[in-house]
Order: C-alpha cells, then sequence, then structure tokens
C-alpha cells in the first residue's frame, strides 16, 4: 500500500489527509490501518515517537464509528493533557469534513463544567486523561458502557506515570465486547501484562526496531562534575548559537530552577512544568513552537507528547530513571530526516546509566568535551562574523548617513573600526570566559572520585515510614530527588518494612540527606531519618550503584535484610 488513497477511507477523510499533506502512510500506520479495518481483534502496536501512532489508530476508529450516533462509541486513554488535546487536535484535523462526527478531550486542570456539557451534547470520539475520567465515570457523566474501541496511547508512560489504578478502573467499566488496541514505543515487562490481563490473543505489530534511537540521532555525552552542570550547560548553549532544543530535567523544581537562572543569564528560555496553569503552558508552548524561545526546559511529563519536529538538541540535563524514558527524550530529535544531537550532561556516577542506555538502544555514545572558554570565544566571533556578512546593506537609504560616519571614524585604521566592531558585542562573552576553568572531569579524576575501584561507598539510613504510610521504592526516590542537592545522588538498596524504611545513599550526601530529609514531611508525617551501621556483609558484596534498579528491591524481607534489621535495632538501642 503506498498511498492512503488505496486504503478506500470516506471521501471527506482523504481530503483532510491530503490538506494535511499526508501522502503515504507511514510504516506503522501501512501495518496497523488495514488490520483495523478488517478485523476486530486486538491489538498491540508498537512503534517510536514521531512515527504517526496517531493516525494509525485514528483513522480506522473515524472510518467505522456510527456517525448518526452522538453516543460515545471510543476512548482514548492518554497520560498528560499535552498528548490529550494533541490526540484531540489530530482527530479533529482528520475529520474537518465530518461536521457530525464529535470529539471530546476530557482532561484535568481545565473546568470541569465545560466539559460535563460537551459529554452531555454527546460525541462519538473521547480522548481523556486518568484522573480526569475516572471523575467523569464516577459522576456519571461520562458512560462507557457502549464503547466498540478502547486505546491505550503511551501506554508505558502510562504505567511509568503510576496510573495503574486508574486505568483497572477504567476499563472495568467498559464492555467485554470491544476491540483493545494498546499503543506505545517500548514493551516493558508491565506492558505484557496489561496486555495479558485485558486482551483476548492481540496481534503484536512492530514498526522499526522498538527500544531502538532514531537513526538520525548522535548520541554525546560531558563528564563533569555535578557542580559544574549548570556552566557546562551554558557552554553548550554558547557554543551552538543557533540551538533549539529540549533541556530535559527530572523535578519541577529542578526545571524551574535551570529555567530561571537560563533567562537571568540572558539565553532565550523558559520552564514547562507541572505547576503552570493551562494557559502558562499554551503561552510557552507557543513560543516555542513559534521559535521565539531556544531552550524548553521541561520534565518528561511536561514535554510528554509535544510535537516539534525540527529539534537540533535534546539535553539531558539529568539522566531519567528509566533507560525508556532516555528513548522517548532523545526521540524528539532527529525527526523527519533531520540530523539531531542528544546531550547527556553527566558525572562518573552516571557512568553505569549510560552504559545501559548504550545497550538498549544498540549505538555507543561519542564522549564530548566541554569547549574550553577560548574555543566558544572564537565559536561565536565566527558565528557573529558570519552574521555580519549576510547583513544586507540597504544602500539607498544608508548612503546619505555614510560621509558623516565616515568622518566621524577618520582617524581610525580598517583594523581599528573593526576591532571596536566586534568588541560591541563580544566584551561580555570575553570577559565571561576569560580564565575559565576547563569543565571535563579527566579520566584520572574520575578513578580518584571513584572510590574503591569504580565502588562507590554507602551509606544506610533509617527513617520513621514505611508500607504502612504506602512508601515504596519509587515514592521514595521521588522524594529525595525532589531536593536540587540530592538530585543526582545514587541510591543503593531500599528495604521497606511496616513502619519504618532502610535505604543507602552515597556517603558523600550523608549530611545533606540528613538536612533535606529532617525537615521534610511524608503523608503528612514528619521525617526522622538517621544513619544506622550496614550489616557487615552487606558492605561487601551487591551493592547497588543506581536508582534505576528498580526491581527487586520492594520490602521483601530475606534473610540479610532481616540481619540488617536486627543490627540496627541494636544500634537504636545503644543510642537510646
Ligand atoms: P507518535 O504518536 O507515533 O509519536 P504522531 O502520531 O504524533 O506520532 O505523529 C508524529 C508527526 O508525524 C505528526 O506531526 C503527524 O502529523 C505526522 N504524521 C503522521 N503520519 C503522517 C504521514 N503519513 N505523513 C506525513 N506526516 C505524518
Ligand atoms: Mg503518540
Amino acid at each position: 500500500m503506498e498511498t492512503f488513497a488505496e486504503l478506500g477511507l470516506k471521501e471527506e477523510v482523504n481530503k483532510a489527509l491530503e490538506d494535511l499533506g499526508f501522502v503515504k502512510p507511514t510504516p506503522i500506520q501501512q501495518k496497523a490501518i488495514p488490520h483495523l479495518l478488517g478485523s476486530t481483534s486486538d491489538l498491540v502496536a508498537l512503534a517510536q515517537t514521531g512515527t504517526g501512532k496517531t493516525a494509525a489508530f485514528s483513522l480506522p476508529i473515524i472510518e467505522q464509528v456510527d456517525i448518526k450516533d452522538k453516543t460515545v462509541q471510543a476512548f482514548i486513554l492518554s497520560p498528560t493533557r499535552e498528548l490529550c488535546l494533541q490526540i484531540a487536535r489530530d482527530i479533529e484535523s482528520f475529520t474537518r469534513h465530518l461536521s457530525k462526527l464529535k470529539t471530546i478531550p476530557v482532561y484535568g486542570g481545565a473546568k470541569i463544567d465545560t466539559q460535563i456539557k460537551q459529554l452531555l451534547a454527546g460525541g462519538q470520539i473521547v480522548v481523556g486523561t486518568p484522573g480526569r475520567v475516572c471523575d467523569m465515570i464516577r459522576r456519571k457523566k461520562l458512560d462507557l458502557s457502549k464503547i466498540k474501541w478502547v486505546v491505550l496511547d503511551e501506554a508505558d508512560e502510562m504505567l511509568s506515570m503510576g496510573f495503574k489504578d486508574e486505568l483497572d478502573f477504567i476499563l472495568e467499566t467498559t464492555p467485554e465486547e470491544k476491540q483493545t488496541l494498546l499503543f506505545s514505543a517500548t514493551m516493558p515487562k508491565e506492558i505484557a501484562r496489561i496486555a495479558k490481563k485485558y486482551m483476548t490473543d492481540p496481534l503484536e505489530i512492530t514498526a522499526g526496531q522498538k527500544n531502538v534511537g532514531a537513526e538520525n540521532v548522535t548520541h554525546v555525552y560531558y563528564m563533569v562534575k555535578p557542580r559544574s552542570k549548570y556552566q557546562a550547560l551554558k557552554r553548550i548553549a554558547d557554543v551552538n548559537p543557533d540551538i533549539y532544543g529540549i533541556v530535559f530535567c527530572r523535578t519541577r523544581r529542578e526545571t524551574k530552577e535551570i529555567a530561571d537562572m537560563l533567562i537571568q543569564d540572558g539565553y532565550s528560555a523558559d520552564a514547562l512544568h507541572g505547576d503552570l496553569s493551562q494557559a502558562q503552558r499554551d503561552v510557552v508552548m507557543h513560543r516555542f513552537r513559534s521559535k521565539h524561545l531556544q531552550l524548553l526546559v521541561a520534565t518528561d511529563v511536561a514535554a510528554r507528547g509535544i510535537d516539534v519536529n525540527n529539534l537540533t538538541h535534546v539535553i539531558n540535563y539529568s539522566l531519567p530513571d528509566q533507560v525508556e524514558s532516555y528513548t522517548h527524550r532523545s526521540g524528539r530529535t532527529g525527526r523527519a530526516g533531520n540530523k539531531g544531537t542528544s546531550i547527556v550532561i553527566c558525572s562518573n556516577r552516571d557512568k553505569h546509566k549510560i552504559r545501559r542506555i548504550e545497550k538498549r538502544i544498540n549505538k555507543n555514545f561519542e564522549k564530548g568535551s566541554i569547549p574550553k572558554g577560548r574555543e566558544i570565544c572564537e565559536i561565536r566571533l565566527m558565528s557573529m562574523i558570519d552574521g555580519l556578512k549576510k547583513v544586507e546593506v540597504d544602500e539607498e537609504n544608508i548612503n546619505e548617513f555614510m560621509p558623516a560616519v565616515f568622518e566621524n571614524l577618520e582617524g581610525l585604521t580598517k583594523e581599528d573600526v573593526i576591532k571596536k566592531f566586534v568588541s560591541v558585542e563580544f566584551n561580555r562573552i570575553l570577559a565571561y570566559y576569560k580564565g575559565a576553568k576547563d569543565l571535563n572531569v579527566s579520566d584520572d579524576k574520575e578513578r580518584k572520585d571513584n572510590k574503591k575501584g569504580g565502588r562507590l561507598e554507602y551509606t544506610r539510613f533509617h527513617v520513621n515510614v514505611g508500607k504502612k504510610n504506602n512508601l515504596d521504592p519509587h515514592r521514595l526516590m521521588g522524594l529525595i530527588n525532589e531536593f536540587p542537592e540530592l538530585n543526582n545522588v545514587a541510591i543503593g538498596q531500599i528495604e521497606i518494612f511496616k513502619k519504618f524504611t532502610f535505604f543507602d545513599v552515597d556517603s558523600d550526601y550523608k549530611a545533606a540527606i540528613l538536612k533535606a530529609l529532617s525537615n521534610a514531611e511524608f503523608e503528612g508525617i514528619a521525617l526522622v531519618v538517621e544513619p544506622v551501621k550496614a550489616r557487615p556483609e552487606y558492605s561487601q558484596k551487591n551493592r547497588r550503584g543506581s536508582r534505576d534498579d528498580k526491581e527487586g528491591r520492594s520490602g521483601r524481607r530475606g534473610k540479610g535484610s532481616k540481619r540488617a534489621y536486627k543490627a540496627s535495632r541494636n544500634f537504636r538501642k545503644k543510642r537510646r
């Protein structure tokens, strides 16, 4: 199948696709659309970000809904409101010439009354986010009992965002007889489980390799000290005067901080994160899309589903917890045949993560060298001169002023004039980089920092919350990550008991952990954190250097952990 016309879609839809400039279906569309038009069996479709999954599921649905009937017939669940709105917008663009077909987006952070009114007025397709959809179902404003299609879009992201309960609740309200479609960029174990639980003999289709970064993306990492990360970011921006990219941070707090600092330092940047109102986000996104912003600083969640095709760079200011998220991030550049660069600014503690990502994307990172002050000055200078050469001279209008200008400059040589002219723009950057340090961490230094032949020293802490307080490893890591000074800290083993928890953290951060967590709360409980002795055998083996070793470290109480528990009990007794 070479063209959309061959699919035999409704004339109105073909016209809309033509308007949009869609001629040839993408590989995932070529595989999914005929299946969905011809069969009612379930479908798992895996394809990277940006491969056209929205049209792959929505075109067959549009083709088959009963336009005369205004009840909800298709339901699409999406993890974030940006994505929800984008899907709704896409479907609206496909159905532009089918005025009776209504698509209703139902998402949090906007007035519920308006959405209720829309639902009451009726529509064949509903696109929603988990929280708001549950709310609407509970209020009996959204009835999914008659639907024929359920689409779980970005299912991997839905799970990593912790929407499993919502997913269960929503799917409970749908009829037995329906076609379930699951779209995802990756296929982690949890997705396989979901597919097993909710789908009947799904057909699995894959377009391109799953879990693999886009072909046109070069992956580069820069190794610096944790405290030099921001300076490194600025230098990267400085040597790429035409940069147009997303800077990914881990937390809202970090996102705000980095964006604020960049703005203060005169960069064209802004932040996108969950604390912004929908209107504020729209403003930021509009400025970014129209290229009035060069750098968008964002969390994974906020950037989800943002569809901007010509990014030159994706910068991982902090690496994500999950390797999959890296694939999503880097997949935002190198689209539509363009080249892109995915940059990781990291410290030697992240080295193992880089290796893990390399395995997953089946591609090696290049080790980049943060340019030194001199190099940056040179590059900026040349970029400025190139710009100067391109300036068009308005002969007609400028000539009348030139004699006065020449007169004024009399006595200065050509060289003097050029030097002064260049300096106007350049003094700032020269001053900034004068005597600037080399930010790169050399291999020697890395070895010294990495105590005990690459192993980190951990300190074990006891904290007064546990399972009873709904603590789980993810939430504990979230809690620690919320503090910017702890953002990059390596977390080792976590053992969660009913009323308390043990966790291991890089010993260099002992004081920082005590300071930060002692003033923190969890589920309304003031935290009491104290260091405890690790059990002796534990310090020699089974050290986990990374926080993304999430599996296998829930609160299982193995032999070793019982001993650890005893050891720390003794310790606590002694202190009393
Ligand atoms: P995904 O959900 O796989 O990440 P999207 O469905 O958001 O990808 O599509 C990515 C971009 O590609 C969108 O801008 C979309 O309009 C465009 N697109 C999708 N299908 C086609 C096609 N067949 N021809 C041209 N552009 C397409
Ligand atoms: Mg999509």
